[in-house]
Formats: C-alpha cells, structure tokens, sequence
C-alpha cells in the first residue's frame, strides 16, 4: 500500500503524502465536481452521466476491472485513498463511483464468467453503462439472507421468471444492468437459497420499473425502487452457482465495506475542511475564531478522530491487500468508526460556523445531511458492532469513536492516533 502519512506528530494531526492517483482525484475533484453538485441541488433526481464519462478517462471507473477488460485494477490501499478524495468533494457523487466500482465491478471481475466479464466490464469501465446492486427489499434490510425477490426457473425457456421489489438501490435509475440477489430456493434456506444473476434493466426493459426516492442528503446519488414483473432472466445471467450467491453478495459487502469506511472518512475530512475555512475567516473578540484557544482546541479533537478513522481505514485496506482472510472485521471496525465520525465532525464543524452553520447555502450544511447515511448502508452500526463483538470478544471500541462533549475536553488529555493505532495492532482476531 502506498504511503499516506509521513508522520504523527505529539498534537495527533499527522502530515500528509497522498500517492499520485490520490491527487490526480483530488485536482479532478476540485475542477470537476462543482458543476455537477449544483446541477444535483437543483435536480436531485438528475444523474451525472456526463461526469461519470469524465471519470472514465482519467480511470475512476475501473479501479476493480482489470486491464484486459479495459480498467486499471488497483490495490485496496489506493482505492481507498482515492475514495477518501472522491468523498472529500461530495459524498454523493463519489457514491455514485463507489457503487460503480466496489459494488458492481468488484462482483462481476471476482465471480462473473469470462463472458459476462466480457460482455459488461469494458463498458463499465468506460463509463458508457451504469451498473447498480440489487440487495434490500422492503422487508428485508439487515436481514438480508431472508429476501423474498423470487426468481423461478423455466425449462422450456431455459432461464428465470423473476417477481418481486428492491428498495433502496443506488444508481437504478441510470443503470443498464443490476447484480440482483434473488431467491432461488425456499425460504426457510435463507442464504443457502439465493442466487445472484446478472440482469439488465433500464429503459425499453419493460418487465422492470424503476422510481426514484425523495431522500435527505447525497443529492448527486440517486436511490430507487425496483420492482421486476415476470421478468425474464437467461440461464447465462448466472453469477457463480445456483443457490450459492450468498458467498458472492458477502465477499462483495465485505470489500466495499472499505469502500463506504472511506467515503466515511473523506466526508469527515471535507467537515474538517470547512471548518478550518470558517475559523479562519470569522472574527469574534476582535480574533479569528482559529486564534481562539477552546476553538483551537476543539478543532485539534476533531482532527484527531478525523485522523483514528482514516488509519482504521487504511488498516483495513491493509490487511485485504495483504491477502488477510479475516480482512473483514477491519473492515467492519473501519466502517462503524468512519460512520460516527463523519457525522460528528460534520456536527462539530456546524456548531463551530455558528448560525450560518445552519443555513443551506453553506457547505457544511449539505455535508451533515451527506454524513448521516454512512452510518447506515451496508450494514447499519448496530450490525458492525455484532461482527466485532463476535471476532474482537472484549476489545473496547468506545474510545476509538467520536468523544462527547468536545468543546468541554483538553485535546491533550486524549491518546494520540498513533498510540491508539499502537494498540489495536496488539490486538488478535478470535
Ligand atoms: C442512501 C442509501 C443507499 C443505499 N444503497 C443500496 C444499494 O445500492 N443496494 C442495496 O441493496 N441496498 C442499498 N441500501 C440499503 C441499505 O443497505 C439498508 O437500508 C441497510 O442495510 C439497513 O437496512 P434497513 O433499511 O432495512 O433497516 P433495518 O434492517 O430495518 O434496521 C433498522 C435499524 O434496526 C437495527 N437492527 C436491525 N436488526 C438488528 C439486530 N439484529 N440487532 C440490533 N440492531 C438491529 C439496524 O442497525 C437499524 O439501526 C441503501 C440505503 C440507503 C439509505
């Protein structure tokens, strides 16, 4: 994995040394993604394809997709860090190139036949198809080996008849073809009775309809409803084997769960930023709000969690990169600590901007509704916290989270990141 950080220093804020791709994002973000944030404002039902065929060229669809199916496959460390950069300049867009990549590619390059890699990667990578994840179903969330979404064989036409309804699908509006988990066996077989087929959707696909939601944040995403009305699904549509597709949507949830830990921490980092905008240009008793000592102090609190989520993050990433088959609780432990932390440093850097925190035309306002959800998809916090119960037996995890209070508190009462890391790396999976 590429270096990140140079140093940690006695405060806990540590240099930073992102790798090229990081930075190439990082230009490409700032140049690109504003005009686009806007345009979603206005509409946010509107999906940025233009950008996506931007992010093509320069590699940001392909970071799954190995270069013979036309992508540059990376390391998890680097798209991790890439990740952080895509969130860092708006949660929603890079969710739209996380599911893109991580949700969609990750499956189809890992379990997809030679045909269907053919047949879906070059354009994907291209950004020229949208692909999206069909998981969650009205009444089946966290509990997702019990879903319902029914796809019958038919002999005669050698292929599935599938009926039922995904909730909550990001990009199924755009997308041109869905990784659908469908129920193939009975259900009281639960994940032994899924099967993942490989289905194409969108307009002219008449047996699929598609709506949108209205939600609260992330308006350059889109999240949808599908429901499929006996809609046929041929034989070579399968994924891996029949009945056995829960392997392929739990290796993919894992791996991406790095993923959503990264958007997690890059949207920490943009609350970061904006507040240390705001302090910096906002007088009160004839000072800059930074020149402040109990400002300055809460902004080095929040920097310091900003900076534990990142190095859970990059651990993770680490550790599957290393080819660590318990990669997965990492992942769990990143994406619960990045979740809380996004969204307490987002209301940490609302509070410092005072009222104009509050008003919609600051950034910070967008990002706190953007950091809500992290906490949430794939895999709510209270079902990361059951995985690391269940392999770290003991371990405290509340201090890795964000501290109550932070205005109250001495910076230098807290361990540093550096220390905290210290320790979790003594720690051994059960
Ligand atoms: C913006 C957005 C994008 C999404 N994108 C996708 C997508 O692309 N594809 C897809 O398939 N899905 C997607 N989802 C769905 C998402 O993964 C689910 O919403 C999530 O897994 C939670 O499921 P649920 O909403 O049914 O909540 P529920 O499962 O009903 O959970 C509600 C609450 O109860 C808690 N809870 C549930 N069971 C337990 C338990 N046993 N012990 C303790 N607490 C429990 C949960 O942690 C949660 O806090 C998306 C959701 C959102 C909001």
């Amino acid at each position: 994995m590429s270096a990140i950080y140079a140093n940690d220093t006695a405060s806990g804020i540590t240099d930073e040394r992102p790798d090229e791709f990081a930075l190439l994002t990082r230009d490409f973000v700032l140049r690109e993604f504003p005009q686009y944030l806007q345009a979603a404002q206005r509409d946010p039902h509107h999906y940025p394809r233009e950008l996506m065929k931007k992010c093509a060229e320069i590699g940001l669809l392909g970071l799954e997709i190995p270069e013979e199916y036309g992508g540059n496959a990376v390391p998890s460390g680097q798209q991790v860090a890439v990740m952080e950069e895509l969130a860092r300049g708006d949660g929603g867009l890079g969710l739209d190139i996380l599911v893109q990549n991580s949700l969609t590619a990750f499956p189809i390059t890992q379990f997809g036949t030679d045909a269907q890699r053919a047949r879906y990667l070059p354009r994907m990578a291209a950004g020229e198809m949208i692909a999206c994840f069909g998981l969650t179903e009205p009444n089946t969330g966290s509990d997702a080996k019990a879903i319902r979404c029914k796809a019958t064989w038919d002999e005669g036409r050698k292929g599935w008849i599938v009926n039922g309804t995904k909730r909550f699908i990001t990009s199924a509006s755009a997308a041109s073809v869905m990784v659908l988990a469908a129920r193939t066996g009975r259900p009281e077989e639960r994940g032994r009775g899924i099967s993942v087929l490989l289905t194409e959707i969108g307009p002219g696909v008449e047996s699929v309809t598609v709506s949108d939601f209205d939600k609260l944040g992330q308006p350059g995403s889109q999240l949808c409803e599908v429901v499929f009305q006996n809609h046929f699904v041929p034989e070579d549509a399968l994924m891996g084997k029949r009945n056995q597709g829960w392997q392929i949507i739990e290796s993919t949830l894992q791996h991406s769960r790095i993923w959503i830990a990264a958007q997690g921490s890059g949207i920490a980092r943009h609350a970061m930023d904006e507040a240390e905008k705001y302090t910096h240009e906002r007088e009160q008793f004839g000072k800059k709000l930074a020149d402040i000592p109990d400002v300055r102090n809460h902004l080095q609190i929040m920097q310091r969690q900003v900076e534990i989520a990142r190095l859970l993050v990059r651990k993770a990433a680490a550790h599957e990169q290393a080819g660590d088959e318990r990669f997965f609780v990492w992942a769990s432990l990143a994406k619960l600590v990045a979740g809380e932390t996004a969204l307490w440093t987002a209301q940490e850097a609302m509070l410092l901007h005072g009222g104009m925190g509050y008003m919609k035309e600051m950034p910070i306002a967008q990002i706190f509704a953007d950091a809500a959800v992290i906490r949430i998809y794939e895999g709510a916090a209270h079902i990361q916290a059951k995985i690391i119960g269940k392999y770290l037996p003991g371990k405290e995890i509340l201090p890795l989270l964000p501290p109550s209070g932070a205005f109250l508190r001495d910076a230098r009462d807290f361990p540093s990141p550096a220390a905290v890391m210290a320790d979790i790396e003594t720690w051994t999976i059960a």
